[in-house]
């Protein structure tokens, strides 16, 4: 039997330690000690491995070692940016007072410390953790306790935008995206809520469930009031339940993770839902609008498009690719803004761009300022920014602008100039990273300053004049003053000269021994000691001067940060506009004709970024395609266009370039075709490629099936449809039957306009029955049974597939191929491809049979139903009864 020794109390660091753990599980601990942040325990293992640093141990908890590791606090944001990317949040917590002013409260007591901020993916601010073109914002779920409304409230701390919008359960996903958060937070209910839960799970973001109260909408109206500092919210529109209940879980998220700082932040803005393009999630990612399937942002359209120079452009070119407009008149403002830029003078633009070039990003300095994370360089941001502003402003002055650039316009003019004064005032050339490293002030700004420094400079020489005296005095000449941060400043020499300055007892009286070390002694004397306090103490006044004129210019620029941010979003205006006539110049686009019609048509037109991607390649040109979904006649039915054609042939790239179109002349940018007219689109769906969620259990044939089904589901007649090969995951009559309903229904149902690319040439033989469908086909030329593909869309359907030449491209052995066309010609003897008008023959109207399922949904009543309504039968002998009755079976 052994004995086991009662185990050690924690010491009383470990145990402050182990508390503040306590209250911050979810989090890693960076535990301040001295230079470094310190982890415990498996804070530490989880971090050694993440970071790979070295994991050690300090001291003994419970009879067991301490695992440890540490990162210094000068490189802290490396280490940050690494955990927060693998999505760990961090609390930081921070001494706060000097080890000095614990140990005068005694020898046991432990230096005050606590987390002042807790780091996570949606609230950064630092300049090394961020991308300057991409937003950073969290967003907040709210919910009515009724639990009928849905509303979400985001927040980019980074840049202090606060946006509210009404959501619903079905399309909170698409309106996620559609902001495109880092983090998500939402009320413990909302998470757990099955209906919900799904939606949380596919987004693969961070989701911090909060206790209800956070998102109490009762209590709501008090936490934004104390927020902003202001008596009501009369001032900010009226807000439903859930936005504010959404807005109050922003709210606390801010204040929960920034505890004791308050960035100063934009009044929140309310975006009507029906203002933007709906893009359903699907069609979101398929159509790689931001970042391509695989996540990469080289080979997206934003990546394609985006000509900006500025951070702030960037961001806002890709706000606004995210979320198309609705409004004709708002998309012809930003068309106009475009055009200024292409017709106007050249000089004008590039004068503006290089200005824009140099600009630096105000909105994120002025976060960090806030938050009281700021430096001298965020300062000399905010003054750099607000100078770009005003001659960004001048260059403007005498130009006739459009309404979007002249309200931008307007904004640079309502910039602080009085705050870029004093800042210019104020602030040296070059600055240092840190305030505390003290030199940001210019000289000749504060006569005390100056002072202080002259004393400081000046001391130092006459060090250097003391160091002359002592060696002539000593007689020892390679005596030296200097300087460490332990003993300040000291006389050294070496063993062998230190005689000179203990033997006799006057040099005893003189030189005060410091330290002896192996092979030199440190000495000082009263003068000495004397001089280096009155150089500490200049030095220190010097920077307590500093920091004060620091305060005094971050509040200044604080007070003005409404219309610094204004400022900041009329550059970025600029910079979005001036980058897409750049673009639209350099890769010949033409402004679309955008408006209120049902018309969809392009001249043409041209994939944005495969275009790009062959010339870079330099290999073959791109085709231009014309695409015309527009009603014919008086008809407001858009059409239908049911593209065959060989794989290869370049089906898909035709679908997406079209749908790409769309976004791009609804975000107000000039389209790569030589015309179009787009009746503006307010949902736009596709179905395109095959994206495949075999990880979440469905395979890839179910996938297909619900997004079709959201699509038939929700698609309007101002809707734009991209199809893409239903029905191909199963068998060929399963798949070409889904494919035949699909088509019947878009017609006589959604009667939306509709580009649907299939390998079942049978379909094609619906343009006899539908009269807004139309074949088209991707031409190919045969040359000795080999296949070239030409890319260009023509009417008519495809003859065949040319899978098996296409196969043989492929490189699969020759007698597979050989063998392939054996079985296919044996196939088509014996006439699979005749089967298809026959079906039409026999199969009645789809209308026909809708409106014998679904009486109140059919528009005219059928010969049938007319003639059984005119019949009397309490007027009939039964001899008409029957002669009736065999009148209508005569119908049928
Ligand atoms: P499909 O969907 O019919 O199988 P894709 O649209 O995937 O064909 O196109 C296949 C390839 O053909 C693309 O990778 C692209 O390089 C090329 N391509 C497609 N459309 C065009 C075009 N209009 N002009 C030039 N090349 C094209």
């Amino acid at each position: 039997l052994t004995k086991t020794a009662p185990a050690a109390a924690p010491t009383p660091m470990m145990a402050q330690y182990l508390e503040i753990k306590e209250a911050n599980p979810d989090s890693l601990l960076f535990y301040r000690m001295g230079d470094f942040y310190e982890l415990f325990f498996e804070d530490a293992e989880i971090a050694s491995r993440a970071l790979g640093i070295t994991l050690t141990k300090r001291g003994k908890h419970l009879d067991q070692d301490i695992p440890m590791c540490g990162v210094p606090v000068h490189s802290a944001d490396d280490y940050l940016q690494k955990l927060i990317g693998q999505g760990f949040r961090v609390a930081v917590c921070e001494q706060l007072e000097d080890p000095a002013e614990a140990k005068k409260r005694g020898s046991k007591s432990v230096v005050r410390r606590a987390v002042t901020r807790l780091v996570t993916p949606g609230t950064i601010t630092e300049e090394k953790l961020l991308d300057p073109g991409e937003s950073s914002a969290f967003l907040a779920i709210g919910r009515t306790k009724a639990g009928g409304e849905l509303a979400l409230a985001w927040i980019d701390i980074s840049t202090g935008q606060f946006r509210i919008a009404a959501t619903a359960p079905e399309r909170l996903l698409s309106d996620i995206l559609r902001v495109g958060p880092r983090e998500i937070t939402v009320a413990e209910a909302v998470f757990e809520d099955p209906e919900l839960r799904p939606v949380f799970d596919q987004l693969g973001l961070a989701v911090t469930p909060l206790p209800a109260s956070f998102f109490d909408s009762a209590t709501a109206e008090e936490r934004l009031t104390r927020f902003y500092g202001v008596s009501t919210l009369d001032g900010f529109g009226n807000f439903s339940r859930a936005e504010l209940s959404a807005a109050a879980g922003a709210i606390a998220y801010v204040e929960r993770t920034q505890i004791s700082e308050r960035p100063v932040l934009e009044r929140p803005e309310r975006e009507d839902s029906g203002a933007t393009l709906f893009i359903d999630p699907a069609t979101r990612a398929n159509l790689e609008i931001e970042r391509t399937l695989s996540g990469s942002r080289q080979g997206s359209l934003l990546k394609a498009v985006d000509r900006t120079v500025t951070g702030g452009g960037a961001r806002l070119l890709a706000e606004r690719l995210r979320s198309p407009l609705t409004d004709c008149d708002a998309i012809n403002e930003r068309l106009d803004s475009v055009t200024f830029f292409m017709a106007g003078d050249e000089r004008l633009a590039s004068d503006l761009r290089d200005i824009l070039k140099s600009s630096p990003d105000m909105p994120r300095a002025l976060s960090r300022l806030s938050l009281n994370r700021g430096g001298p360089r965020d300062l000399v941001a905010i003054r750099d920014g607000l100078k770009a502003a005003e001659a960004v402003r001048r260059l403007l002055e005498a130009a006739d602008l459009p309404a979007e650039l002249s309200r931008a316009a307007a904004s640079l003019s309502a910039a602080p100039g009085d705050v870029a004064n004093r800042l210019d005032a104020a602030l040296a050339d070059e600055v240092p990273l840190m305030k505390r490293d003290g030199g940001f002030v210019r000289a000749g700004h504060h006569g005390e300053l100056d002072e202080m420094r002259a004393l400081r400079d000046e001391s130092r020489q006459i060090i250097a004049r003391m160091q002359t005296e002592l060696i002539e005095e000593t007689g020892v000449k390679s005596l030296k003053i200097k300087y460490n941060n332990v003993l300040g400043y000291f006389i050294e020499v070496t063993q062998q000269n230190s005689g000179a300055l203990t033997d006799t007892d006057e040099a005893k009286g003189r030189f005060i021994h410091r330290q002896t070390l192996a092979n030199a002694m440190r000495f000082t004397t009263t003068e000495l000691a004397d001089l280096e306090s009155r150089i500490a103490n200049a030095a220190d006044r010097a920077l307590a001067i500093e920091l004060e004129i620091f305060d005094r210019l971050q509040a200044a620029v604080i007070g003005s940060a409404e219309a610094i941010r204004g400022a900041a979003q009329a550059l970025a205006v600029i910079d979005v506009s001036i980058g897409l006539a750049r673009l639209a110049e350099s890769e010949g686009y033409c402004r679309p004709k955008v408006d209120g019609s049902r018309s969809f048509e392009i001249v043409a037109g041209r994939h944005p970024v495969v275009e790009q991607a062959l010339r870079r390649q330099a290999a073959h040109p791109f085709v231009a395609n014309d695409c015309d979904l527009s009603p014919e006649g008086d008809s407001e039915q858009g059409a239908i266009w049911l593209l065959t054609g060989p794989n290869m042939g370049g089906k898909s790239t035709f679908l997406r370039q079209n749908a790409l179109i769309a976004i791009l002349a609804q975000t107000g940018s000039f389209v790569p075709a030589g015309s179009a007219h787009i009746g503006v689109v307010d949902r736009l769906f596709s179905r395109v490629g095959a994206s495949d969620d075999l990880a979440r259990g469905r395979s890839t044939f179910m996938v297909e099936m619900v997004e079709t089904a959201a699509i038939l589901n929700q698609a309007s007649d101002r809707s734009l449809v991209i199809l893409d090969e239903i029905g191909r995951g199963t068998s060929t009559f399963d798949g070409l039957s889904i494919a035949w309903a699909t088509v019947e229904y878009l017609h006589e149902k959604n009667r939306c306009r509709t580009l649907f690319a299939t390998h079942f040439h049978e379909l094609t033989a619906l343009a006899e029955t539908l009269a807004n469908l139309h074949n088209v086909t991707m031409r190919v030329k045969e040359w000795e049974g080999d296949v070239i593909f030409l890319h260009e869309v023509a009417r008519g359907a495809a003859d065949r597939s040319y899978g098996v030449q296409v196969a043989k491209l492929a490189g699969l052995p020759e007698s597979v191929v050989t063998r392939a066309r054996d079985v296919l010609d044996q196939l088509e003897a014996q006439g699979r491809e005749s089967k298809a008008s026959k079906l039409v023959d026999d199969l009645p109207l789809f209308s026909a049979e809708v409106a014998k399922r679904e009486p109140a949904a059919a528009a005219k009543p059928s010969r049938i139903e007319e003639a059984v309504a005119e019949l009397t039968p309490d007027e009939m002998t039964p001899r008409e009864a029957l002669d009736a009755l065999y009148r209508l079976k005569g119908l049928i």
